[in-house]
């Protein structure tokens, strides 16, 4: 293909270049193991504390509050098992939402089986959790809340310092999945009374296979990966070290380019959005206007279905997704867009577009009228 213009910058992001020259030694010359005691591991040593410690000045923790882990995944993982094992003698009664990425969800449903319980806050038709129904849920034994920052489909930014306050006032640990917010939000986990955070470095510009967890001090979590010593006994394995020096280049510059970024991506998203509106009838806009992430465009074309918008799309040589599911050979509309009270036609006909540092405005025109002629051929 000749052509390659990509809107799907929540699904991943390439490395910046700066990310991957920083990588690239501890690839070949700085190949050493951290936990070796000569120069050559002792130097890699060093190299992931420098990562650990820009990540944690990004969310205004200490390094030691932050573990390594391989993805976005992981970290979810880890935090939501981690912290209801270790605390499951204080309560087994854990409160997330119905909108959170699978990570979460399925965690959730593991722990179900596991004889803790779980329950799933609705959200409302801009994608954003009902804090009365969170309060409402809180129980005796609720030791968990974990809602994400912002939703990967639909944008929406949830509450997230109302949610810490309530949490703190119940003495009840707060987790947030912020795969999707950091790098876009600028975070503040002592601000925010977060407890835990998850993240993941291929979604800022840094390297895939990457994530990390911030647990605040004195919380504790299981470990759910046996064997060495690493990450201060909480996830056995030999570092990524090259991944690590990414992730941590990648956040700093996030952090550093913020403001300006987000204005760039903002604009282009607005001049998406208004052109669609300006042009194509019978379109639904998906989650909030306003609580939403900078680069996050949802919107359900009727008549056309996401998946095949997507497929058409692409033959024009664009990058973008629906929210579609493929569950056993069957395309099954999303369920973040069924759960803020849409139709299952809106649902079914849902194109998300993110925006990011490498788009124009040629790119966006170039989408609006791809999608523009899509729409008047197989409508
Ligand atoms: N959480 C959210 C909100 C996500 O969007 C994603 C990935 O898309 C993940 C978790 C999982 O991250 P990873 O791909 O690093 O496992």
């Amino acid at each position: 293909m000749e052509k390659m213009i990509y809107f799907d910058y929540a699904a991943t992001t390439p490395v910046d270049e700066n990310v991957l020259r920083k990588m690239i030694p501890y690839f070949s010359s700085e190949f050493g193991n951290p936990s070796s005691v000569y120069d050559i591991g002792k130097s890699n040593k060093v190299a992931i504390n420098m990562a650990r410690k820009q990540i944690a000045d990004a969310i205004n923790c200490s390094s030691e509050e932050i573990y390594f882990t391989s993805c976005g995944s992981e970290s979810d993982n880890l935090a939501i098992k981690g912290i209801a094992k270790a605390n499951k003698n204080r309560g087994r009664h854990i409160i997330t939402s119905k909108i959170e990425h699978p990570a979460v969800l399925e965690t959730c449903n593991r722990l179900e089986k596991e004889g803790f319980s779980v329950t799933y806050i609705n959200v409302d038709k801009d994608g954003i959790i009902n804090l009365n129904e969170l309060e409402k849920a809180i129980r005796r034994d609720t030791i968990l809340i974990s809602v994400m920052y912002a939703n990967n489909e639909i944008g929406t930014i949830q509450p997230i310092d109302e949610i810490g306050r309530i949490a703190r006032s119940r003495n009840i640990i707060f987790h947030t999945d912020s795969v999707q917010a950091i790098g876009n939000i600028k975070i503040d986990v002592n601000k925010s009374n977060i407890d835990s955070l998850s993240m993941s470095a291929h979604k800022f510009y840094g390297p895939k296979g990457m994530g990390a967890l911030y647990v605040r001090k004195g919380i504790n979590f299981q470990r759910q990966q046996d064997g060495g010593h690493q990450e201060r006994e909480k996830r056995a394995g030999t570092e990524n070290v090259a991944g690590i020096v990414g992730m941590g280049e990648a956040i700093e510059i996030a952090n550093r380019e913020l403001k300006g970024h987000n204005n760039n991506i903002k604009y282009l998203r607005d001049l998406y959005i208004k052109a669609i509106v300006n042009r194509i009838d019978d379109i639904h806009i998906n989650g909030s206007l306003e609580n939403r992430l900078p680069g996050n465009a949802n919107i359900s074309f009727l008549g056309i279905k996401g998946a095949k918008m997507v497929e058409l799309l692409n033959q024009k040589g664009i990058c973008a997704s629906s929210g579609s599911a493929c569950s056993a050979g069957l395309i099954k509309p999303s369920s973040v867009i069924l759960n803020t009270g849409a139709s299952i036609q809106v649902a079914d006909s849902a194109l998300r577009t993110t925006f990011g540092k490498y788009n124009t405005i040629t790119d966006v025109r170039y989408l609006v009228d791809s999608i523009d002629e899509i729409v008047k051929k197989y409508r």
